[in-house]
C-alpha cells in the first residue's frame, strides 16, 4: 500500500524511454519492449553467437536475448542494472529471458544455471553480481537449480573494454575455479552473463566447468556485442 501511494506521486518510469509506466507494465514500457533489438538466437541454434566459440571450446548451445550496440538502448539497460542499484530489473530480465528460452532449455536437457562470478572485490564495491540475479530469475521460471555459488572468480581482472583481443584472452585464462565439483558432475550447465563481446571470459569459465566429469556447457547472455 505504501508503495502504491509512493507510485501515485512518483510513478515508475520505463528504464529505456523514461515514460511513465502503466499498471500492467514493469521496468520497460510495452512500446520499448517490442522495439528492442532481439537476436532470435533461440530460433536458430547455429547462430552468430555460437559461431564465435567454434574451434575454441565445446559449447552445446548459445543464445543472447538482445544485440548490444554502443550508444543503443540495450547499453542503457545494462548500465542500469550494473550501476543504479537496480536489483529488481536484473531478476525481471532473467525471468523474461527464461520464458523465451524455455523450449530450448528443455530440448537441450539443461540441468542448472550458473552465473559468471565476479571477484569478491568487485562485489564489495557494487554490492551484488547482476549476472547472478539474472540467473536467479531464469532458474525461477525454468524451475531448475542455480549453482552460481559453486563458481569462484579467483583473480580480479581489469575491465575488458580497453584491451585488444589477444590481451583479453591472456587477461582471463585461469581466473575461475570450481569450489565443489561433485555438485556439478554430469550436469548440463547454462552459463549466464550480462553481455558477451569477445566471449573470452565465458570461454575461460566454460573450460573450468568442462574439466568436471560428464559436464556440458550452454551459454545465455542478455546481450551480444557483435563485431
Ligand atoms: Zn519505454
Amino acid at each position: 500500500m505504501l508503495k502504491n501511494i509512493f507510485n501515485l506521486f512518483y510513478p515508475e518510469i520505463c528504464i529505456c524511454c523514461n515514460k511513465n509506466l502503466v499498471k500492467t507494465e514493469k521496468h520497460i514500457c510495452s512500446d520499448c519492449l517490442v522495439g528492442l533489438p532481439y537476436t532470435q538466437h533461440h530460433k536458430n541454434l547455429d547462430n552468430d553467437l555460437i559461431k564465435i566459440f567454434w574451434g575454441r571450446t565445446i559449447i552445446q548451445s548459445a543464445c543472447s536475448l538482445f544485440y548490444y550496440r554502443k550508444g543503443g538502448v540495450v547499453q542503457k539497460i545494462l548500465r542500469g542494472i550494473k550501476y543504479q542499484d537496480n536489483k529488481d530489473v536484473s531478476t525481471y530480465l532473467g525471468r523474461y529471458f527464461a520464458t523465451i528460452l524455455k523450449d530450448t532449455v528443455k530440448e537441450k536437457q539443461i540441468d542448472a544455471v550458473a552465473a559468471i562470478p565476479l571477484h569478491k572485490s568487485r562485489i564489495r564495491k557494487r554490492g551484488y553480481n547482476q549476472s547472478e540475479l539474472i540467473a536467479q530469475g531464469m532458474a525461477e521460471v525454468l524451475q531448475i537449480e542455480s549453482c552460481s555459488m559453486n563458481l569462484k572468480r579467483v583473480i580480479a581482472t581489469k575491465t575488458q573494454t580497453q584491451k585488444g583481443r589477444i590481451d583479453r584472452l591472456d587477461n582471463v585464462s585461469n581466473i575461475f575455479s570450481v569450489s565443489n565439483s561433485n555438485v556439478l558432475k554430469s550436469k548440463h550447465i547454462l552459463l549466464v552473463d550480462d553481455v558477451i563481446t569477445t566471449g573470452a571470459t565465458i570461454e575461460s569459465c566454460a573450460n573450468e566447468i568442462l574439466k568436471i566429469e560428464g559436464c556440458k556447457v550452454s551459454i545465455a547472455s542478455l546481450a551480444f556485442a557483435k563485431n
